[in-house]
């Protein structure tokens, strides 16, 4: 059957959203597949209320499973052949991929009789396909341990002949949950947050705070890989960069070394909120994880949270650095993470930070300078991209 392959059947599995949830759930995955699979124009998607069926024409299939495993909200899939509900086809189909395998000694067939008025019930579909393989081939029947396994599905429209159970994603379809808006930074941590959040249902949008000529053109572009890479899984990523060099040359002239990483992320986090805000992003996020670094002490994150009122959302929170870098290596991020890069919180790297910063005296620096009009020069300054996941598609807006 390798060659017969006609339909991807995708299963969500049981949902825990009912009526008009549920409803949403299989119009976004649907859409976030075809996102996904834009590169194949000629596949055409069918959906149920418990499946998506893809037709296929000549695609890869290898290429295909790769696409769909990552696409999130989906509890499996299998390449399938499509045959009309009638016994003497499913046999056929059945006793064909059957003889195919030459190697395999023992099989198992799971029918399911989804269409009641099917004349043979799902024990008999099984009796029936078994017989004739047995008849045929020299594989025997074995239901504990079978080398291969043929899974029949007889529904209204058609039956669905079926080997490998393909493990999907999981989570919930991209998007389903909301925007949120994730600082992204050239680093380990910030890709993998992207890809925890998007799992959970959320559409990710990604701010980047650059510092040109602090940070190079090269440093940039880093994020931007990064972001495309991490777009995969949603099929496409808008990434805002924040010229940031003004106002951090200004905070550390008025505010010194130890409170400047503190003060600093204070005023990412303010053009974090008023940029969300503006572009429909319910909440923002972050890779910090507690303890990782001087601005990453629950005290630091507290004095730093408190500049605003949109919910904030750190995915790897309580995650230690190797458990971090191991999803990175499974996401695929972690070869390009580690090149070197300037980050504008390296370059004005200072000695020592203060790890447990005051929220008096930050208020107190911050008095030093006319901060909000920097704020509102880098909003009026930012720039975006739309990242996807082939790099000649880039769009420039
Ligand atoms: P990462 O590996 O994600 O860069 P990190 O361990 O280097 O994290 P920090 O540099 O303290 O830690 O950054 C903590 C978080 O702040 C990052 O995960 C990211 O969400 C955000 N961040 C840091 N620098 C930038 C930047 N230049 N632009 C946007 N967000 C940033
Ligand atoms: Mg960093």
């Amino acid at each position: 059957m390798a060659n017969r392959y006609d339909t991807i059947l995708i299963r969500y599995g049981e949902l825990s959203t009912k009526g008009k949830n549920r409803k949403d759930f299989i119009k976004r995955l649907e859409t976030n597949l075809k996102r996904s699979l834009s590169e194949y124009p000629k596949l055409t998607y069918q959906r149920t209320f418990d499946r998506i069926y893809i037709k296929l024409t000549d695609e890869n299939p290898e290429e295909l499973k790769e696409i769909i495993s990552k696409v999130f909200g989906i509890s499996s899939f299998s390449f399938t052949e499509k045959v009309g509900s009638d016994l003497d086809k499913i046999i056929e189909a059945s006793l064909d991929y059957a003889k195919s395998l030459k190697e395999a000694k023992t099989f198992k067939i799971i029918a399911k009789r989804h269409d009641k008025s099917f004349p043979v019930n799902s024990d008999g579909i099984n009796r029936a396909v078994a017989s004739v393989i047995l008849k045929n081939t020299d594989h025997k029947v074995d239901v504990h341990k079978p080398d291969f396994t043929i899974q029949i599905e007889v529904r209204e429209d058609a039956t669905y002949i079926t080997t490998e159970k393909i493990p999907g994603a999981g989570g919930y379809p991209t998007g389903i949950n909301g925007k949120v808006l994730l600082l992204l930074s050239g680093g380990i941590d910030s890709p993998v947050a992207a890809h925890e959040l998007m799992k959970r249902g959320l559409e990710v949008e990604a701010i980047h705070y650059a510092s040109p000529p602090y940070t190079s053109e090269n440093a940039k572009q880093k994020v931007l890989d990064l972001a495309r890479l991490v777009s995969v899984y949603q099929g496409q990523m808008r990434v805002n960069i924040v010229p940031f060099t003004d106002l951090q040359l200004e905070i550390y002239k008025a505010v010194g070394d130890s409170y400047a990483i503190t003060i600093m992320r204070r005023m990412m986090f303010r053009i974090a909120e008023i940029f969300a805000r503006k572009n429909n992003c319910i909440a923002i996020a972050t890779g910090e994880s507690i303890g990782q670094v001087a601005s990453q002490t629950l005290e630091s994150m507290a004095v730093i949270n408190e500049v605003i009122t949109i919910p904030v959302i750190r995915p790897l929170v309580c995650m230690d650095k190797l458990e971090i870098i191991d999803l990175s290596k499974k996401i695929g991020t972690y070869e390009l993470s580690i090149l070197p890069f300037e980050d504008c919180c390296t370059i004005f790297d200072p000695k020592n930070p203060v790890t447990k910063p005051r929220h008096d005296k930050c208020v107190e620096l911050e008095e030093r300078f006319d901060y909000q009009s920097l704020i509102d020069k880098c909003m009026q300054r930012i720039d975006n991209v739309v990242v996807y996941s082939k790099k000649e598609k880039e769009i420039f807006l």
